[in-house]
């Protein structure tokens, strides 16, 4: 996909626009999605991903790496590097043969340290870790010099070295790069590049006991693979001096340049690994695919599509400025795909029965249903109709207030490809005196398509008694209770979990057609919403995750804003 480079559609795409136009880096562009395999891919990673991958796609020759930056031993594992990879696919993008990982890079970072010490520009601080952050200093006060800052360049280099053979214990010695602890910029004040942990690492296993930190290793893992634009998140910005100044003493001026953009965060869900990580630890949520999570693998259990979630991507936009976006919207963005997509089926969630008492007791009629009528191309099918049916409990009401044009006593409805009925007397259950069952007549002179005669007011779904299938259906609700504000976030997240974000409705009736569905196959319920069948189906028990209900809050948020 080539686009019109005189008409970048962000400030990212702008600077790499004109850094082709300037032949700087050589006419390349190179980005990379660098995700540390310690937790499963979210929305917020997609932002990311479809902005590394997108820009990549958009030039002849560009190319985009995945990278797993995995040089923290403590949390990284190989089942995260290979969830990483099934998403990135998942999501539609592919990094062809560059798929690389920082920890391959030990041995030349490490090189690069003792070139650092060479220069007089790195040495082994043995303070311990209250005493180097007392010395650090604060926003409005300078930092002061290690006793150990004037250590000359053999003591370091042996030092270092025996670091890295195992001779101390965690914590005894870091080495810190020599930069000014005066700095107005924190991350200046001699920051550390490499500490002591005596743990192994999944890829490298026991090699190492010394282990870069993420400021260090991310700037010559770039350089390594030759990326131009090192794409990251805001909260880097202050980093980025740090960055370049590594890169100038490592690789000389000609180095990537460091481009940060606002992180997405959606409202009433969270998204950082540690939170997500508590709700899978804590059972909270099922696991990392729970379709209440904004994991990638969750949105897609719940029946979010890959193109959804690049369009709304798209939408969303990359900026400098944080903000929260709101659920609605990204619900906004499937209920359009899905609207064009998805087939249109009859499922009672919540059923009442109903007994046509005129219609013969040996008779079934099979009734042409549309598929979507916003894709004439999906066709028909039938659907079965008998004397018993189920219609929605919500969808009869005894004493039935204004304008409720459904079912009650004496009213008539339609239902939906079939005829009118109309209420004449209901079954109570004798001892909760509970309504379990309505007693109907039908029309015979109003079955649709026919010339259908009367007008009803109402329109109801239904299924056939004696052929639906039988089914699941879990009902999700935001993650966060939907008053949270950020304050109460911030005092004691867990407690802003909303007690009801799963409902699961176990007696659910669904139409014959729905028989052989296989997970992953989305519908319209109509008048209901979008499901999805979860994997958790297995024969003879069909469960179906709802992705989204039909009503429309963005719609209405966009209708209110437009109102004011
Ligand atoms: P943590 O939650 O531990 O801070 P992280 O979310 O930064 O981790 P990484 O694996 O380091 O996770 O992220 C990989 C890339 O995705 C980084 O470049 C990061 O900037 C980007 N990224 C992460 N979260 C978001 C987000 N919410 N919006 C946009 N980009 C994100
Ligand atoms: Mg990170």
């Amino acid at each position: 996909m080539a686009i019109d480079s005189s008409n970048p559609s962000d400030f990212i795409r702008a600077i790499v626009a004109r850094d082709l136009d300037a032949g700087k880096h050589g006419g390349r562009v190179v980005t990379r999605f660098p995700p540390e395999p310690n937790g499963y891919l979210h929305i917020g990673h997609a932002k990311s991903i479809c902005l590394n991958f997108g820009i990549a796609q958009e030039h002849p020759g560009a190319v985009c790496h995945l990278r797993f930056d995995d040089t923290n031993p403590t949390k990284e594992s190989m089942e995260y590097v290979q969830a990483i990879q099934e998403d990135v696919h998942w999501l539609g993008f592919d990094w062809k043969d560059r798929m690389f990982y920082a920890s391959d890079y030990f041995e030349p970072l490490y090189r690069h340290a003792v070139e650092l010490i060479g220069k007089g520009l790195a040495y082994v601080d043995s303070l311990g870790p209250d005493e180097i952050r007392a010395y650090r200093g604060t926003l409005t006060e300078p930092g002061k010099d290690s006793p150990f800052r004037s250590r000359s360049r053999e003591e370091n280099r042996d030092l270092f070295a025996k670091m890295r053979g195992g001779e101390f214990p965690d914590g005894a010695h870091v080495l810190r790069a020599k930069i000014d602890m005066a700095s107005p910029n924190i991350n200046l004040r001699d920051p550390i590049l490499y500490r002591i942990r005596h743990v192994a690492h999944y890829r490298t296993g026991s090699a190492w006991c010394i282990y870069p930190t993420y400021d260090y290793a991310h700037p010559i893992s770039d350089a390594i693979e030759g990326i131009t634009h090192s794409i990251c998140t805001l909260e880097f910005e202050d980093h980025r001096p740090l960055y370049d100044w590594v890169l100038e003493h490592v690789v000389g001026s000609d180095h990537p340049q460091q481009i940060e953009f606002a992180r997405l965060s959606l409202s009433h869900t969270v998204m950082s690994k540690r939170k997500l990580l508590e709700l899978v630890e804590q059972k909270h949520v099922g696991g990392w695919d729970d379709p209440r999570l904004p994991t990638l693998k969750g949105l897609r259990r719940r029946g979010y599509t890959p193109d959804t979630i690049r369009a709304f991507c798209e939408h969303i936009g990359v900026a400098k400025r944080d903000a929260v976006v709101e659920m609605a919207l990204l619900e906004h963005f499937i209920r359009e795909d899905l609207n064009r997509r998805a087939a249109r089926v009859m499922a009672v969630l919540r059923p009442l029965r109903i007994v046509i008492e005129n219609y013969p007791d040996d008779q079934t009629e099979e009734l042409e249903a549309v598929n979507n009528p916003e894709d004439p191309g999906m066709g028909t099918r039938m659907v079965p109709f008998s004397r018993v049916v189920y219609i929605e409990q919500d969808d009869f009401r005894e004493h039935p207030p204004k304008k409720f044009f459904r079912l009650s006593p004496g009213q008539e409805v339609r239902l939906r490809y079939a005829y009118i009925i109309k209420c004449i007397g209901v079954v109570r259950d004798e001892r909760t005196g509970e309504i379990v069952e309505l007693r109907c007549t039908y029309d015979s002179t109003t079955r649709s398509g026919s010339q259908e005669g009367r007008k009803v007011k109402g329109t109801v779904h239904w299924v056939s008694a004696a052929h639906a299938v039988p089914a699941e259906v879990r009902l999700y609700d935001s993650l966060l209770r939907a008053d949270t504000t950020k304050d109460d976030e911030d005092r004691d997240w867990q407690a802003s979990l909303n007690p009801k974000s799963l409902e699961r409705l176990t007696s659910c009736l669904v139409e014959p057609s729905l028989g052989g569905a296989t997970p992953g196959a989305r519908y319209q319920f109509e008048r209901q919403g979008y499901f999805c069948v979860d994997p958790d189906s297995a024969a003879g028990t069909l469960v179906f995750n709802r992705t989204v209900p039909l009503r429309d809050s963005w719609a209405k948020i966009e209708k209110a804003q437009g109102d004011k």
